[in-house]
Formats: C-alpha cells, sequence, structure tokens
C-alpha cells in the first residue's frame, strides 16, 4: 500500500445569526464585520498551531450545493497541507512575481479596471469581477485594490468597505433570478506552512452552480474526469447581468443591523441538521 500520514486538522463552524432564515444578504452590516473579525482571529490561531499549513475559509449556500444543514452558517477548516487549489494558486503568484516582478492578483485587477467590460463593481477598496477564466456562469472573485495577503492585515475602512461589498453580491446573486442563488463562496488567503507566499494576494471566490433559473452546471466528463471546466457562457455577458441585479454601488449601502423583514434572504424554513 502507499504510504500514509495520521489524520490532523479541525472544523469549525461559524454561524451568521441566531434567525434559522438569514444570510449575508440579510444580516446587517456590523454583524458581516463580526464575521469577518471571526474569520481573521480564527485564521491566525489555528494557522499559528504546529502542523496547520492551510486555514480555509467557505460557506455552502442551498440544496443545489448539498447543503443539509439550513441555518446560514459558514465553515472553517484547518489542513495539515496545502490544498491543491492553493497550492497552484501559490506556485502561480510565486512564478508570476519572478519573471515579471509584480503582483498576478494586483496585474489582474489593474487589468480589469482599465477593460471594465468583466467588473461587476469596484469601489475605494475592492474589486468585483466574474474572471475572464470563469469556470462557473456566474463565478465572481472580489479582491481587494491593496496588496494584502491576509484578513488581519486589512485597514478598518478595508474591512468596512468589504462588508457592503460582501452583502451586495450577495444581493445581486438573490436579484440574479428572483430567488436566494445557491452558491459556494471561498476565501482564499496566503497559505500558514511558513513558507515564502508575499506574493499571494487574498481574494474571494464564489461559484453559484446556476447557469440558468432552471437549469444547473454539473461537474461532468470533461469537468469531473480531465479537472477542465467548460463555460458555454462569455463573462462580458455575465457580468453585465450582474451589474443590472441587485445594488449598483454597494458603497451606498446602509443597514448595520439586521433587515426586519427577511423575505429575500437565506433558505426555506424546510429541513433540519
Ligand atoms: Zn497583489
Ligand atoms: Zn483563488
Amino acid at each position: 500500500m502507499a504510504p500514509v500520514a495520521p489524520s490532523y486538522g479541525s472544523c469549525e463552524v461559524v454561524v451568521y445569526s441566531p434567525r434559522h432564515v438569514a444570510s449575508m444578504a440579510t444580516i446587517g452590516l456590523r454583524r458581516i464585520r463580526h464575521l469577518v473579525a471571526v474569520w481573521a482571529h480564527r485564521t491566525q490561531a489555528l494557522g499559528a498551531l504546529d502542523g496547520i499549513d492551510y486555514v480555509f475559509i467557505f460557506e455552502n449556500r442551498g440544496e443545489a450545493i448539498g447543503v443539509t444543514l439550513h441555518h446560514p452558517h459558514d465553515q472553517i477548516y484547518a489542513y495539515p497541507m496545502l490544498p491543491p487549489v492553493l497550492a497552484a494558486e501559490a506556485n502561480a503568484a510565486r512564478e508570476h512575481r519572478a519573471a515579471r516582478d509584480e503582483c498576478l492578483w494586483c496585474a489582474l485587477v489593474e487589468a480589469e479596471r482599465t477593460d471594465g467590460r468583466r467588473v461587476v463593481f469596484q469601489t475605494r477598496h475592492w474589486q468585483a469581477v466574474v474572471p475572464f477564466f470563469a469556470r462557473w456562469p456566474y463565478e465572481v472573485q472580489l479582491s481587494p485594490l491593496r496588496h494584502v495577503g491576509w484578513l488581519h492585515e486589512l485597514s478598518r475602512a478595508e474591512v468596512e468597505d468589504l462588508a457592503r461589498c460582501l452583502k451586495a453580491s450577495v444581493l445581486k446573486y438573490d436579484g440574479l433570478f428572483g430567488f436566494p442563488l445557491p452558491y459556494i463562496m471561498a476565501l482564499h488567503q496566503r497559505p500558514t506552512d511558513g513558507g515564502e507566499h508575499d506574493a499571494f494576494h487574498l481574494h474571494f471566490e464564489t461559484y453559484p452552480p446556476h447557469r440558468t433559473a432552471h437549469k444547473l452546471k454539473y461537474l461532468a466528463g470533461s469537468e469531473a474526469g480531465a479537472g477542465v471546466f467548460i463555460n458555454d457562457t462569455l463573462p462580458e455577458e455575465t457580468a453585465a447581468t450582474l451589474r443590472a441585479a441587485g445594488p449598483a454601488d454597494p458603497t451606498d449601502l446602509t443597514g448595520e443591523d439586521d433587515s426586519v423583514t427577511e423575505s429575500v434572504g437565506g433558505v426555506t424554513e424546510s429541513g433540519g441538521a
């Protein structure tokens, strides 16, 4: 048999709200800032543990994703190794910096700002785009304009702006087809494996599986068997659709406290743990 290592790591669940029906779209900006603070704190605490090479924070929302625990929440996994997606990104960051003496993401953010067609919104501190390499029709990457590797390095102004951007992103998703859009949100920060990762630029990636209101994208032969995503939508078009859905400018969002009416957020009351 192949050699194996002992299993090691942890999984934590962060509950968004005491309300069973709520979501990033309906909880207040203050609560979202608290979530960001929790993510930052847990990244530092878990990342400092011996043998934890990566702290991965993600949210699965909606039954189309396979969610069985419907209360709004995200998860924090501490891995004893660098996961393959992050290893590929860390390598790309290092190689790009060595070849061009610039950050790959800083260069992408600037290129998208200049081009404009795939930008969903840009605020003072953050930019949301449908990347030109999007694997999912409504995939969105949300990146800080400043070169930052971990959440705990963000300034207060960047966190305040981030809370509005996260809320605006989900409001846009919910406005797309008129129901709470299922999605996976992944936070990509620098690894905690002690390696050289100064070139890595933190960002959020969000993948909704919906192609249309009634059609889902499945991981079929090419995706599951070869690791090659086939996407039949143009990022310029889906970005334009997302620009038109929901709030135009996250900067205008108000509402420090949770919405009184929570009809647009979260998931159905059915189901349990
Ligand atoms: Zn950068
Ligand atoms: Zn990434």
